[in-house]
Parts: C-alpha cells; structure tokens; sequence
C-alpha cells in the first residue's frame, strides 16, 4: 500500500462518486440492459499487465454504469430502501482503510466494544427493554443481513430446545411465520436444510394472512397450528413475524402465546423498525418485551450503508468480553459498527426521526394522489412509507387486473423513469411504492405520479415504448448511442437524453435498423468523460 498513490487515487475515486451523485437523476432508475451485455463488453481474461486508473474510470462509466440499477437514485420506490449516506459512507471507507478481522476481542478490542457501545445507543433509541442491552446481560450484534439473523435465531432456537428434548427430536420441531413472512425464512428452511438448520421443510407453518386482519397474522390461526401440531407428537419452537405488505403482526398477544408453548419469538422488523425512535411510531413493537430476539436493518432506511443488520438477543452473556464470532455463522467479521456510530453521531438523534418522518409524509402525498384518482385503488392500509395499490380491473376481468397491472409496472419500468416492484395480497399483483431513498423529495413524488403511472395509466393498451437508437461520433470513434426518448428534460427543440454507449456494430446487428430521433441532442452522461456537447441528431441513422 503506497500511502499517496492512496491519496491521489482515493480523490479521483471520492470525485467520480460525488459526480455520480450529482447526476444521478439521469440515468434510467432500473438497468435497461439485457443478460449477458457485460460478456461482450470486456475481454476474455484479466490483463497481464497493470492498467492505468483512466481507463478503468472509462469503462466504468460506459460498461458499468448502464449495467447499474440506481437504488440511491430519488426515483427509486421499489422493494424497500437501501440507504447510503455521507456518513455511512465515511463509515464504510474507514472499515476498509482499517480493515481488519475483528472475530475475537483481542483481533481489535475498538471493533468489539464498539459494537456494544453503539447497539446499546440504538437499543435505547428504540426503547427496547433493558433484558437487549449488554448492560442486562442481553446485546446486540451486527450481521450482514437480516436473513443470516434469521438463520443465526434458527439455529439458536433449534439448539436452546433440542437441549431440553434431545437431538432425536430434530424432525419434530416446527417453525411458523406468515405469509407475509420474509422469503428469507422458507429460503433458509426450505434449501438450506438439512444442511445447517435441519427443520424439516413440511413442519414450516405459512399461515395465511387476510385483508380482514390488514394481513396481520391472527391469533386464532396461530392457536389452531399450534394445537393441532401437539396433538400430531410436534414440537413448536420457533415464530418469526413480519411482512411484504408492512403489516404489523400483533407483538404482545403472540409473544404470550410463544412463552405459554415454551417457543422462541423472533421479531424480524428490518425495514419498519426504523420507524420506532419516533415516538409516535414505537407502539408498533409494545411487546417487544416478551420476544427473544429483535432485528432491524440499519442498511434499509437508516441512512447506513449496506451491510449493517443489527440483531439483539436476551442471552445470558456471562463473560467479561464478548467474542461476536460466537454470534454469528462465519468467523470473521467487518468493524461494521463504524458506520452506524458515524451516523448516529453526525445526524443524532432529532435528526433522525425527522428523516423518517419526512419519507412518511411523502408516502402519505402518494397514496393521497392514488386514492383521489378512481382509476386506482390503495389495497392495504398504509403505516409507514410503502404504498400498495393497484389500477382497478373492469368488472368481470379475467385475470382480476393482474394483466392489467403486470403491464403497468412493466412500461413504467422500463421508461426508466421510477423503479416500482410489485408484490401478491389475496391473490391480486399489487404495485408496491416504496418511499425511502435520502434523496427523494416532493417533486419526485409529484412526478413519479405524473409521468409514468398516471400517463401510462391512461393508456387503453399499454406499449413499452421502444428505445431509440441513434450514431454518435466520439472521441473514441464512431460510437451507437442508446436514447431514453421519454426523458426528463426537453424542450420544443432540445431534448437531454440519456446516452448508453455500445460498440456499433454488435448493437446494430442485436437490434437492427434503428428510428431516427427528432431534434438536439445533449447528453448529461457524467459530464468528465463525455464532454457535454450538442449534435444535431440524423434523420437516418443508418446512412450517417
Ligand atoms: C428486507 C427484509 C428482509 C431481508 O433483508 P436482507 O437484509 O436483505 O436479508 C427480511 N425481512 C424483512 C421484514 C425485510 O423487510
């Protein structure tokens, strides 16, 4: 490691990023490219000799770029968030500039305490009862994701119960969760079993949730499962909540109902647990108490960039020092909680919820603009800031709207302008609009609504509209450039597109003859290696 090459590199990089940043609002929100682009894109082999750092920005603007599906762009609303910041990124860089293996305490003794300390802040904030902090002999610990928390818990419990009844029990445990559960859990009982948790995939419960409990698990199904399991011989152990629709699952009552069938309880709120520093959202974990185990990810709507999921166990830590890599299913670990302390230090606290409380709003804005246009209609109650909704079919549809709405999301897709992901409630494809990303503010939601749902909305049959393809000649030679024609900024006769740059002639022979595009075009590409410049675009393209 030479410590100014460092300096002198980690500036270009730090500039090219702040670039990107800047002009990300011009790329289409999700990637337009299709399988396999990369292949033809870069060589066969990695070089023999070193390359220079130009170069590699260049292909990274021409070759990867496109391939890029922006999650920290403003008109991002699908899945949930994924948030980065400037101080998770500084986090982030920091763990890597130190970069160590923090498995043990003594492997960096900051890494460890660190952890506890900043859990501990967090816990607090969350208003989580004393038994999680380390200080009750609980804490928390960092994973990667919430689905490797979802296997460590798994495993925990498996091990905490088959301590009681012997490992010959193994095929009798049974986990339940609800359909709205995340598809981690079937995920890890389903394919990575029997290899490390072991439960047997026909004693995973899917309890079916509906609209009459706001797709919240009821109490009775839970009861009946349990019952009708112990009556079969079966061992309940395990019950993990959550959801795809951010219903909230009834904590307090199902917590009860674990405890009273000696079952561990997993509260997985990874995306709404965020919400709960407000204090006027963190009723929705009262019960928390009763739970063994509570997750969050800081790296959803937390402003921490991926990975950060924080898990918080009632142990019974004894031990003077933790080693965390008991806590978790590899043995080496990132100091990941770095990047949680730079947040929570160079936000705080206030700063925090209003962050929160600012997406809600927003969300609040969209599913007013839904719900005041008959065509739409919101299918779930909305609690935090995701939206599900759907265009509503005529009556005696076929498919119930789901062509319907499948189309929808597809056009709005690939205009590139927003990016929505969609989800199934009670058998219907529902649209889900996701509020989240740092930099997404009013307008985006004005537009988001405008341009391509409510335009496209309108439509008696929705086309994807095709992708323009015009030749550009570049520094580099005569280049094919892709064009988003619907793009964001145009006037009567100028239109700022966005460019994809291809080799000619493996696009030409993909894609064929190409329609010409009508007047100027300027190209707002990170402005370093495409100079800004204005063509006055072909009639044929072909011939130019
Ligand atoms: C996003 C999400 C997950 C999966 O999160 P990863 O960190 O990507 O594993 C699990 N559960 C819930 C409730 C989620 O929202």
């Amino acid at each position: 490691m030479d410590a100014e090459q460092l300096r002198e590199y980690g500036h270009r990089m730090v500039d090219f990023i702040a670039d990107y940043y800047k002009s990300i609002e011009s790329f289409p929100v999700l990637s337009q490219v299709k399988p396999g682009y990369l292949t033809e894109l870069l060589p066969e082999s990695a070089p023999n000799d070193p390359e220079c750092l130009q170069d590699i920005f260049d292909d990274i603007l021409q070759k990867i770029i496109p391939g890029i599906t922006h999650w920290q762009s403003p008109d991002y609303f699908a899945y949930f968030p994924s948030n980065s910041s400037t101080a998770g990124f500084l986090g982030e860089m920091l763990s890597a500039g130190l970069n160590i293996v923090g498995f043990s305490w003594v492997t960096s003794p900051a890494a460890t305490e660190l952890e506890v300390i900043v859990l501990d802040w967090l816990a607090k904030m969350l208003k989580l009862p004393n038994q999680f902090l380390s200080t009750g002999k609980g804490g928390g610990v960092i994973q990667g994701t919430a689905s490797e928390a979802i296997l460590v818990v798994l495993l925990a419990a498996r091990d905490k119960i088959l301590r009681k009844v012997g490992k010959k029990s193994l095929e009798k445990l049974v986990v339940y969760a609800s359909d709205q559960t995340h598809s981690a859990l079937q995920k890890h009982a389903r394919v990575l079993v029997p290899d490390i948790a072991g439960i047997f995939p026909e004693n995973l419960r899917v309890l079916k949730t509906d609209l009459t409990s706001n797709y919240a698990l009821s109490l009775e199904v839970v009861s009946e499962a349990i019952s009708s399991d112990l009556s079969a011989g079966l061992i309940p152990f395990l019950y993990v909540g959550t959801t795809s629709s951010a219903a909230v699952d009834p904590i307090s009552e199902l917590g009860k109902l674990a405890k009273a069938f000696n079952m561990w309880f997993h509260i997985d709120a990874a995306y709404a647990g965020s919400a709960c520093i407000c204090p006027e959202y963190r009723h929705y974990i009262d019960g928390v108490e009763e739970a063994d185990s509570f997750g969050m990810n800081a790296h959803k709507w937390f402003l921490t960039n991926f990975d950060c999921s924080v898990l918080w166990v009632q142990a019974s830590q004894e031990n003077a020092v933790v080693d965390f890599k008991d806590w978790q299913i590899p043995l080496g670990r990132r100091f990941r909680s770095l990047k949680l302390w730079l947040v929570l230090r160079l936000y705080g606290v206030a700063n925090l919820q209003s962050y929160i409380r600012n997406h809600i709003r927003l969300a609040e804005q969209f599913e007013q603009l839904i719900t005041s246009d008959s065509r739409f209609e919101v299918v779930a109650p909305r609690t935090f800031s995701l939206v599900c909704f759907r265009l509503i079919p005529p009556p005696n549809d076929q498919d119930n709207g789901y062509k319907l709405n499948h189309g929808l999301l597809d056009a709005v897709n690939s205009s590139g302008k927003i990016f929505l992901s969609h989800t199934v409630l009670s058998g219907n494809f529902i649209l889900r609009f996701a509020v989240g990303a740092p930099l997404t503010e009013d307008r985006h939601i004005k537009t988001a609504w405008q341009v391509p749902l409510s335009d496209f909305a309108s439509l008696d049959r929705i086309d994807i509209k095709p992708i323009h393809y015009i030749l550009l000649s570049f520094r580099r030679g005569l280049n094919l450039a892709k064009l988003i024609p619907n793009s964001k900024h145009s006037s009567a006769n100028e239109t700022t597109v966005n460019v994809e740059l291809e080799d000619s002639g493996t696009l030409l022979s993909r894609h064929g003859a190409s329609r010409p595009a009508l007047g100027r075009i300027t190209t707002t590409l990170m402005n370093k290696s495409v100079d800004r410049k204005t063509w006055d675009c072909p009639r044929n393209p072909k011939n130019y």
